[in-house]
């Protein structure tokens, strides 16, 4: 794709089509780890139509796309992203269909509040995301997962808008795997899903098993302070925050990042913290522990802009 100079680019023309879409605004508020840069261009689309005219916007100005849901997975560079950040936090509807046992959801639905409402309804099979703080597309995407249960679990379909336009893609399309998808890495974005329940249970038993889900990880992860939940992915059958702990890395600090004295395998913001802070922390991590245990942690945690080499 061609890309023209950033100047250029600044003094195109924003369509009066595209009311949401914003220069230079800061991208640390919409990311749970609180750090990163300004994205070039920025919108929050109210309907589909409108998301796929700021895509169709950007390609016309040859602008790269990077979809943001809650932006819980995600380490945004300090000196930010070029190009249109696409938002997908006001598009959260879903409809349920009482006779099939399934909701389809757009992108933007936050998983805890879904996970609530089919938990309210008596619907079991979503209990395991009340404590993912994503979107619908973000789970899409990263194949979210806890307590056992994971999206590919319960997906029937995904909408996805790609060049051609719109396709409905099944699971073995979607190439699921532990944290991944064949939507990571390409540049397909997903509208909406289907996803299967099993509706009929009380609804008290469903709320109580959400609620214990939630109470689970309140012991066992920080909630305090901002992160993006797990940094590294398991190499199984190893865990990656056993072997950090192992290495003595609990609470161990660079600028304002540090290693998360109840988990190892998050990394926290105490504060002040530059998204490059995290940055050379998660390579320190990965150092250690290659050094020591010959294994190459992977991060799950997506990175995006450009950082300082360690
Ligand atoms: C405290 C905490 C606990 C967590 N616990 C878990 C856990 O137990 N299990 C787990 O799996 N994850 C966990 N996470 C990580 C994160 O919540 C999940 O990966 C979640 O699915 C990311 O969703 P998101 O909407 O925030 O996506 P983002 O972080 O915004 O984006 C993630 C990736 O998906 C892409 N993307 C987002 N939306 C779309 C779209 N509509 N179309 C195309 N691409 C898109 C982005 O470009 C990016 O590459 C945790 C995070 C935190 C902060």
């Amino acid at each position: 794709m061609l890309s023209l100079p950033t100047q250029d680019r600044l003094s195109a023309p924003v369509p009066s089509v595209f009311p949401a879409v914003r220069a230079q605004v800061g991208l640390a508020p919409y990311t749970s780890f609180r750090v990163g840069g300004k994205a070039e261009w920025y919108a929050e689309p109210r309907t589909e139509e409108d998301l796929q005219a700021c895509v169709a916007w950007a390609h016309s100005q040859s602008l790269a796309i990077t979809m943001l849901g809650s932006g819980s997975n995600l380490l945004i560079s300090d000196a930010g992203l070029s190009g249109l950040v696409i938002s997908t936090r006001f598009l959260k509807q879903f409809a349920l269909d009482d006779q099939a046992g399934r909701v389809v959801v757009a992108a933007g639905t936050p998983l805890p509040a879904l996970s609530r409402r089919l938990a309210r309804r008596g619907w079991r099979g979503f209990e395991w995301a009340v404590g993912i703080p994503g979107t619908i597309g973000g789970a899409v995407v990263m194949n979210a997962g806890a307590h056992g249960g994971c999206m590919a679990d319960c997906l029937v379909s995904a909408q996805v808008l790609g060049a051609d336009g719109i396709e409905l893609w099944t699971p073995e399309q979607l190439d699921y795997g532990y944290r991944h998808s064949s939507v990571q890495g390409s540049d397909y974005i997903v509208l909406s899903t289907t996803l299967q329940m099993e509706p009929g249970w009380d609804p008290e038993l469903v709320k109580a098993q959400t609620n214990q889900a939630l109470r689970a990880r309140k012991t066992t992860q920080p909630y305090d302070l901002p992160s993006c939940g797990s940094v590294f992915r398991n190499p199984l059958p190893e865990s990656a925050g056993h072997l950090i702990e192992a290495m003595g890395l609990k609470g161990y600090r660079i600028g304002g990042a540090k290693v998360a004295e109840r988990h190892a395998n998050f990394i926290l913001n105490c504060g002040d913290a530059k998204a490059q802070d995290i940055f050379f922390l998660i390579r320190h991590v990965q150092e250690m522990v290659r050094d020591r245990f010959s294994l190459n942690l992977h991060p799950e945690v997506k990175m995006l802009g450009e950082f300082q080499p360690v």
